[in-house]
């Protein structure tokens, strides 16, 4: 079972949030057919958004989209404060070569931007960009919570791809220190998150996402909240009739005119939703009473 934990360093401002996700970002693969570079591109903008997450109250939302010039182009994660996830690659069938014997996501992220929406509730949104750091995702969401929400915070992110292709490990970890952190214990985590094995090799070592935590910061975490992570879109055909309204006018006309259904695919889980005659003409009809 896929879980994120939340927890805080005994006696010390620490939080700290631990992620296994390997179903999760297995299932993804699965469902949008990408290729190893993909795959862990994907995987760890899946990854850093549930991490996002853990920073939701009830019924909120948070988008994590990076966009770049490398060939990936772009990628697209949402997570609700339930855990549910959701996300894809505009191109997954990009496989890199590799670098330093690691899947080259900062080459296929290329430069770019990092872009943070929250959906908050009640209509209201928080927005927040960054340019790309290294396009590595990690630091780039590290970067992101300094900067733009003034959380001083790491994070790690990593995806494990077997030689089937598959997703043999995925998780990752983000640490936050609060105020009144002494220069000590803030020296200590530096030199220890230098001297930890990368979180997929945790993962693939059996580790739980619990012992992944203390592992990264090397003192023991107290777990005030674990939550269960799963794939999962909420679309429905009345979302996907909102949607082709973007069409416009004339495009619509033009299906009607012809006498043409219109196929529609999320592009989150792939669902085909076919829109019938009745249903284009009564978008039709809300084109020309809103004109
Ligand atoms: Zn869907």
């Amino acid at each position: 079972m896929d879980l994120l934990l939340k927890g805080m360093v005994k006696d010390e401002p620490i939080l700290v949030v631990g992620l296994i996700d390997t179903d999760t970002v297995e299932k993804a693969r699965v469902i949008h057919d990408t290729y190893p570079t993909a795959t862990a591109a994907l995987g760890r903008v899946i990854s850093g958004s549930i991490l996002l997450s853990s920073i939701l109250k009830y019924g909120q939302k948070v988008v994590l989209q990076v966009a770049g010039d490398g060939p990936l182009r772009g990628i697209v994660a949402e997570t609700d404060w339930l855990c549910r996830v959701r996300g894809y690659i505009k191109r997954p069938h990009i496989h890199l070569g590799l670098k330093e014997g690691k899947l080259d996501v900062g080459r296929g992220i290329g430069k770019g931007f990092l872009n943070v929406l929250k959906d908050l509730g009640l209509r209201e949104y928080y927005r927040g960009i960054v340019p790309l750091q290294t396009g590595e995702i990690a630091t780039d969401i590290a970067y992101y919570l300094n900067v733009s929400e003034q959380i001083p915070a790491a994070v790690s992110l990593g995806v494990f791809i077997d030689s089937d292709n598959s997703v043999k490990a995925s998780g990752g970890f983000m640490i936050h220190t609060l105020p009144n952190l002494e220069d000590e214990i803030i020296g200590f985590l530096e030199r220890k998150l230098k001297e930890i094995p990368p979180v997929s090799t945790m993962i693939l070592n059996g580790l739980s996402p619990k012992e992944i935590m203390e592992e990264a910061v090397g003192l023991p975490v107290e777990i005030s909240e674990s939550k269960e992570v799963l794939y999962h879109c909420p679309c429905t055909k009345d979302r996907v009739l909102d949607s082709i309204i973007v069409l416009g006018r004339k495009d619509i006309e033009e299906l009607v005119i012809k006498g043409e259904v219109l196929n529609v695919q999320c592009e989150f889980c792939k669902k085909e939703y076919v829109v019938s005659q009745e249903e284009l003409s009564s978008i039709l009809h809300y084109f020309v009473s809103h004109n």
